[in-house]
């Protein structure tokens, strides 16, 4: 039996740009989205007929995938299952923004083999989304969600960003509220990261951030409201009711091994690491550039500990053939006697207040 891989497709298309954003991702004309419809279905084509694994998840990210429309999307999940041997109960993401997510044909979509949407909404408060630069309403992202619903699709999720500039708890706890009234069954909640070369860090100084413990203090909230509200936290920034956690991105973090395709997307396949440059040219020419071998201990450590299940020593000792290090048994108790890990003989993970200066750690540790 052999082990089932991911499948990520990029959708490097925005109807505009946020302010804070740094992915590879522009705004395209209808005829840009036909053009790299049929590059991607090419590009299926050729991974397809090197990959003999089963597809275990899929998952269409980007950019905004909803903005190439039903029947673009419909195509290139029809070429995944023509190209790829898809499990029958594979997870099949599609990512969509509210304010081209809320015209597509989610009917098409479930009957085509889609069957989870995560929807990008960010905030539930107005200002807070305008800040941010983006160009929805909530109104518009919970009827995206509801349509979804109305579909059958069962398995939804909603985007939050947590240190927002003027965001409070109390804003805060009113989009976590709105996330569970809609009724999905999973949330992300990401600390916004202010990256080079986006508007956010040209006027960082004018934005009225919340500093370090403002940030920490959000976050502390919501890891303790969601769970709470029965979305229990299962890695740094994703919560889920039980049994809907993200298999998709579980995969990365357990290490197993996914094709990436698009400008800008990263493959771990056949225990190489490898990916196509932020180019759409370079993405056309087939350019894809090695990063070397992948899955080694470090990097196993490293992903195995982003989950709240974290690091099972014997799945390390399994993998590795060798005993966990003795030096970083001793390590970790350091961390949980400081209250930011727990472990006993059979585990290791971090704590909530842990995750906040997990980098730190992890740097310590490997
Ligand atoms: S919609 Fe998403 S990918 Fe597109 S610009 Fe905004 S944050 Fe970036």
């Amino acid at each position: 039996m052999s082990h089932s891989i991911g499948l990520y497709l990029h959708i490097p298309f925005c109807r505009r740009k946020c302010a804070y954003c740094d992915f590879f991702s522009g705004v395209g004309t209808q005829a840009d989205f036909d053009v790299y419809t049929r590059e991607l279905t090419e590009k299926l084509h050729y991974w397809g007929q090197q990959a003999w694994e089963p597809v275990g998840s899929v998952y269409l990210g980007g950019g905004t995938p909803s903005v190439l429309g039903t029947k673009r999307l419909c195509a290139l999940l029809d070429a995944v299952k023509n190209d790829f041997s898809v499990d029958k109960n594979a997870e099949i993401t599609l990512e969509v923004n509210p304010e081209s997510g809320k015209a597509l044909d989610f009917d098409a979509l479930r009957q085509t083999g889609f069957n989870r949407v995560s929807v990008g909404m960010q905030s539930a408060i107005a200002r807070e989304i305008n800040i941010l630069g983006r160009i929805h309403t909530p109104e518009e992202a919970a009827y995206t969600v509801k349509k979804a619903q109305a579909a059958d699709f069962d398995n939804t999720s909603l985007d939050l960003m947590m240190g927002i500039p003027l965001q409070t708890k109390d804003s805060l706890r009113q989009s976590i509220n709105f996330c569970a009234d809609c009724g999905v069954r999973h949330i992300s909640s990401y600390i916004l990261k202010i990256e080079e070369g986006t508007p956010f860090y040209s006027n960082r100084e004018l934005l009225n951030l919340p500093d370090e413990d403002e940030q920490a203090e959000l976050y502390l909230f919501a890891v303790d409201y969601l769970n709470r509200l029965g979305y229990a936290q299962y890695e740094i920034s994703n919560f889920a009711q039980p049994g809907f956690e993200s298999r998709h991105n579980t995969l990365y973090w357990h290490c197993g091994e996914y094709i990436g395709i698009g400008p800008a997307a990263y493959s771990f396949y056949h225990g190489k690491r490898f990916h196509y440059a932020r180019s759409m040219q370079a993405f056309c020419d087939n350019l894809l550039t090695a990063d070397g071998s992948g899955g080694d201990s470090e990097e196993y450590i490293m992903l195995a500990l982003r989950l709240c299940e974290g690091l099972v020593f014997a799945d390390y000792e399994q993998r590795f053939g060798q005993p966990f290090p003795a030096l970083l048994h001793k390590k970790i108790e350091k961390y949980a006697k400081l209250g930011l890990m727990e472990a006993d003989g059979q585990h290791a993970c971090f704590t909530p207040k842990g995750f906040l200066v997990s980098n730190a750690i992890l740097a310590d540790l490997i």
